[in-house]
């Protein structure tokens, strides 16, 4: 019996990731797919939304008039924390030789694999089934593989791989699906149509629980909140700290904060300082951030406001601040120095 097993946040389930279960299941000739919920990606910061048990029942909702073919495998959310695939697949094993598993995952996860825990004894574990997505390209030869599975490769024939572990990976096209969890988000929070994209039953399940909703009932006043995370930058030593209402333009956003930091690293320590602080003081996560890795330049979401935090030189760059001419300054003071 040929098991398939999709992991994924599923938040929410979306049709970029029905038809990758659909097309693969066919492709592959699996006789079962299982789809795990994760309760924490370990290599995702946490953000506002749904608990795991819902993102779990919304995972049961897509599928539910799927057959027996497709099961929803609740081990992650029940093991709790962070959520490593290794320990998912190591439970399987006890019932499922390895040649019959396979792990399928997209181009996008394909790429940071290598972050992955234990990465060499999941590829003994497992076969690995790798989709495609949009603006991700399958690699062409072995040099353009991942270094650390160029070692691996016994045999490459286009799309597909034997490894030296006995295992194989294979590339499967999809049609592509446009889409992402994070876009239905932002879409579902400013009220745009989503049911094009997810399931109904689905659709329902969030607006029953009222999830993805805007963060103004945990933020109250933005302003003072805008204020609050200046604080927290000019205590971490950010650089040109500028505030910004923006209400009187047309922006996605009321209020823009920006700063800078004197390295990647300073820029990236300066956003985990604000999310950390926000998340004690408020008890909210921001609803998505963008660069964090890179630390070039660095995007938290907070709804009606938006935190810019750029590498220095990256700000002179993209002068972001000339595309807010018409805002109002709001003149943010370091309070620690007003005291004094
Ligand atoms: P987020 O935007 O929150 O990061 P996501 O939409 O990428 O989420 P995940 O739940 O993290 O979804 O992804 C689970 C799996 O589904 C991954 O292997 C991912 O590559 C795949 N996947 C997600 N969206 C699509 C899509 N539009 N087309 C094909 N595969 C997809």
């Amino acid at each position: 019996m040929k098991v398939g097993i999709f992991g994924g946040s599923f938040n929410p389930p979306h049709m970029g990731h029905l038809n990758s279960l659909q097309t693969v299941a066919k492709k592959a000739g699996l006789d079962q797919v299982r789809l795990v919920p994760t309760s924490q990606n370990p290599l995702k910061v946490p953000t506002e939304g749904p608990t795991p048990q819902q993102r779990l029942e919304m995972t049961k909702l897509a599928v539910m008039d799927w057959g027996p073919q497709f099961v929803v495998d609740d081990q992650e959310v029940v093991r709790a924390g962070k959520s490593y695939t290794i320990d998912t697949i190591q439970s399987l094993r006890k019932t499922i030789p390895a040649e019959d598993l396979y792990l399928i995952i997209g181009m996008d996860q394909f790429d940071e694999l290598e972050q992955w825990k234990d990465v060499e004894s999941l590829l003994k574990e497992t076969n690995l089934i790798v989709t495609s997505r949009p603006g991700y390209d399958f690699p062409a030869d072995v040099e353009s593989l991942p270094k650390y599975l160029q070692k691996l490769v016994e045999e490459f024939d286009f799309n597909f791989i034997e490894l030296k572990t006995g295992r194989d990976v294979q590339f499967i096209q999809l049609k592509d699906v446009e889409i992402s969890a994070t876009e239905l988000r932002k879409w579902i929070r400013i009220g745009k149509s989503v049911e094009k994209y997810i399931p109904l039953s689905v659709e329902t399940y969030i607006k029953t629980h009222k999830l993805y909703q805007h963060l103004g009932a945990k933020i109250g006043d933005y302003q003072k909140f805008t204020d609050f995370c200046a604080q927290v930058l000019f205590a971490k030593k950010g650089i040109m700290v500028k505030g910004f209402d923006l209400r009187a333009m047309s922006a996605p956003s009321e209020f823009a904060l920006v700063a800078s930091g004197t390295s990647t690293r300073h820029a990236t320590a300066l956003a985990e300082n604000v999310i950390r602080s926000v998340k004690e003081e408020y008890n909210v996560h921001p609803l998505s951030h963008e660069g964090m890795d890179e630390g070039r330049w660095i995007a938290i979401d907070y709804g009606q406001l938006i935190i810019h935090i750029f590498y220095d030189f990256v700000r002179q760059e993209y002068s972001l601040e000339n595309l807010w001419k018409e805002a109002v300054d709001l003149k943010l003071v370091d309070q620690s120095l007003k005291k004094d």
